[in-house]
């Protein structure tokens, strides 16, 4: 794995909000295919970290590299890395005024040219990936949560990104409707995507990822493999953390 080309690199990362510093000296290594989530407490900088990465957020000082770019704040072609590291968002995101197929085929139309068929059999096999594709001509407020989310991971995907970012994608969804979702990062996960998970979901975390972040205060405090992350941490904080959420 660590022998393995990076493919995100954040060496020494710092970023504040105005005044109020929320990442400090962040060093983390991502090497190709390899799944990694991150977890700690609310407010811990968990969002703003993943954020640094495809510069929804900028950070202040520090690097950050992706597939060995250099993404640097207020850079030209931003658009070019947005492109390879596709970020599922908590709430979905979706184009509410555009059906589902046209959620999945306006980007790589738009940005990447693709006709509007070659855009539209791309979707459909996304959707059949993601156990969908009936609901291709509905819009996004006449699915369930659980199906909003799971577009939004195709739509991602629509862009055939390197990297996945996805920042607490089953937080706002019912009970019942974590499942369906986690069941695509799972396999997603099988199929050797890159990935990197914000997420509450200890048991998926334990499933799925190579190594786990736990930060807290706006510090990477323990990287782990999840055998070492969930029975003998290394700090005292992560097992203060771990013994709250069970
Ligand atoms: P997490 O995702 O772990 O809950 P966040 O990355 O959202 O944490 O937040 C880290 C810190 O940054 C918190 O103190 C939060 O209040 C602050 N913060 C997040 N977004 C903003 C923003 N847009 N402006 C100012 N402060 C922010
Ligand atoms: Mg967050």
């Amino acid at each position: 794995m660590t022998m393995a080309k990076p493919a995100v690199v954040m060496n020494g990362v710092n970023k504040w909000y105005g005044a109020h510093q929320v990442l400090y000296d962040i060093n983390l290594e991502i090497a190709e295919g390899e799944r990694v989530a991150v977890c700690g407490p609310s407010g811990s900088g968990k969002s703003t970290m993943i954020r640094t990465i495809n510069q929804l957020e900028p950070h202040q000082s520090g690097h950050i590299l992706v597939d060995g770019k250099e993404v640097v704040p207020g850079m030209k072609r931003i658009d070019l890395i947005r492109s390879d590291v596709g970020m599922v968002f908590q709430h979905f995101n979706l184009f509410p005024h555009l059906s589902v197929l046209e959620n999945l085929t306006i980007a790589p139309r738009t940005v990447r040219g693709m006709s509007k068929r070659a855009a539209e059999e791309q979707a459909m096999t996304l959707l059949e990936r993601v156990r969908i594709p009936e609901q291709a001509h509905k819009y996004p407020g006449q699915l369930s949560g659980g199906q909003q989310q799971r577009v939004a991971i195709a739509r991602s995907l629509c862009m055939s990104p390197r990297i996945m970012l996805f920042d607490e994608p089953t937080s706002a969804l019912d009970p019942e409707m974590v499942r369906e979702v986690l069941d695509v990062m799972v396999q997603l996960a099988r199929e050797h995507m890159t990935m990197v998970v914000v997420t509450h979901e200890m048991d998926f975390a334990r499933e799925v990822a190579d190594r786990i972040v736990f930060m807290d205060a706006g510090r990477i405090v323990e990287i782990n493999p999840p055998e070492k992350f969930f029975t003998d941490p290394d700090s005292q904080r992560t097992r203060d953390f771990l013994r709250r959420i069970r």
